[in-house]
């Protein structure tokens, strides 16, 4: 019998290409998984009238831990994303996104080591919409314009930053107990405390109490938009940052990008009952099928999914036969090849190949 029962979602787009090569790497290492298969996204959207059925949920609250692929929000129209509302509806309040260089990628910087810890549940990325013209939004527009003081033009959409104490809380503390965990020296909290002093002040306010009860970290906070121009010239001074959940969605693919390419960033979403991995990256839908990107991102969100189920020696082989692929340089694809870059599975093979071999 198989010693455990995960939750797999193939996801849209590139995720069926990139979730094969991650469970092809944890089968390699000889982990005995059991495959809960579940399809979310477009392609159940016909046929249950929904991106999300409740038998995806069910599988997770059952299995506790699940590994998924990329899944497609529609820009601008359509339904609400999949990944928001599993995040919200499981309670997955941490997102954790490490962002290292690791050895053999070219960058422009040295000894960057980064992990952004977002809140998932709550601040502008919840999508409390309210749509322009409608009966809804012009009785929040009266009650805005009657309590503020302030005019709104008529033709105004509404999106909530809701930020709270008890959210905030949680997600400041589960930074600072992953910096203990995980011997790092410093957390550095993202606002925009200076303009919005309810939301962003509460959430800063809340990390300053914090920070008092763990006296052996190093605390300091950061306005988003200097953290931005911070992060592109001195990244390697930052160690753990925590961030609301709008400006921590921006700043992980910043940090990608800074460490080397968004197919090396994994990413874990975790509450107190259950855990989601996936590639902090979309389903680069133009590459669909092509056998194109990079499967780092989801074999390492595998490691990191392998590291939460207590199996921490086949995740560190995953990733050392990752390491020695990006080191050769030979079969890594497009998007870190010096020279002709090899496709998804070839990439693949050549990281299980040295998983074999470890
Ligand atoms: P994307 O991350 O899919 O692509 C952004 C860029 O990065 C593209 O140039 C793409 O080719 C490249 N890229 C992505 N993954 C790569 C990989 N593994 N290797 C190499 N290059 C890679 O972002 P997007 O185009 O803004 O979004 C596409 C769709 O994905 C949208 O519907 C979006 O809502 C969705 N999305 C889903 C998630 C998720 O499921 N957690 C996260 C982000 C975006």
């Amino acid at each position: 019998m198989a010693e455990h029962t995960i939750t797999l979602i193939p996801g849209d787009g590139t995720g069926p290409e990139v979730i094969d090569s991650a469970v092809k790497c944890i089968d390699a290492v000889g982990v005995s998984v059991n495959w809960d298969i579940q399809i979310a996204g477009e392609a159940v959207m016909k046929k249950y009238k929904t991106p999300l059925p409740d038998h995806v949920l069910d599988s997770i609250k059952k299995n506790k831990v699940a590994l998924k692929g990329p899944l497609t929000t529609p820009v601008g129209k359509g339904f609400r994303s999949v990944n928001v509302a599993l995040r919200k509806t499981l309670d997955l309040y941490a997102n954790v996104r490490p962002a290292k260089i690791y050895p053999g990628v070219k960058v422009l910087y040295k000894d960057v080591d980064l992990v952004v810890i977002r809140e998932n549940t709550e601040d502008l990325y919840a999508g409390i919409e309210f749509q322009k013209g409608k009966k809804d939004t012009k009785q929040l527009m009266n009650f805005v314009q009657r309590t503020k003081k302030t005019n709104l033009s008529k033709d105004t959409a509404i999106s909530l930053k809701t930020i709270s104490s008890h959210a905030s809380k949680r997600i400041i503390k589960f930074a600072f107990d992953y910096a203990v965990k995980h011997k790092r020296k410093k957390v550095t909290l993202i606002h925009k405390a200076n303009i919005l002093k309810f939301t962003d002040g509460l959430f800063l306010e809340t990390g300053r109490k914090i920070a008092k009860k763990y006296p052996k970290i190093a605390f300091e906070d950061r306005i988003i938009d200097n953290m931005t121009m911070q992060l592109v010239q001195k990244p390697h001074l930052y160690d753990v940052l925590v961030c609301p959940n709008l400006y921590g969605d921006i700043l992980s693919d910043l940090c990608a990008g800074i460490t080397g390419s968004l197919g090396l960033a994994p990413s874990g979403n975790i509450g107190n009952k259950y855990a989601v991995f996936e590639p902090v990256h979309g389903s680069a839908p133009k590459y669909a099928g092509k056998n194109k990107v990079n499967p780092g991102a989801t074999i390492l969100a595998g490691v990191m999914m392998l590291h939460y189920i207590g199996e921490h020696k086949a995740a560190d082989r995953i990733e050392k036969a990752l390491i020695k692929v990006l080191k050769e340089g030979k079969y890594v694809t497009y998007d870190l090849a010096k020279k002709r870059p090899v496709g998804t599975k070839e990439m693949a093979d050549a990281i299980i190949k040295r998983i074999e071999r470890s």
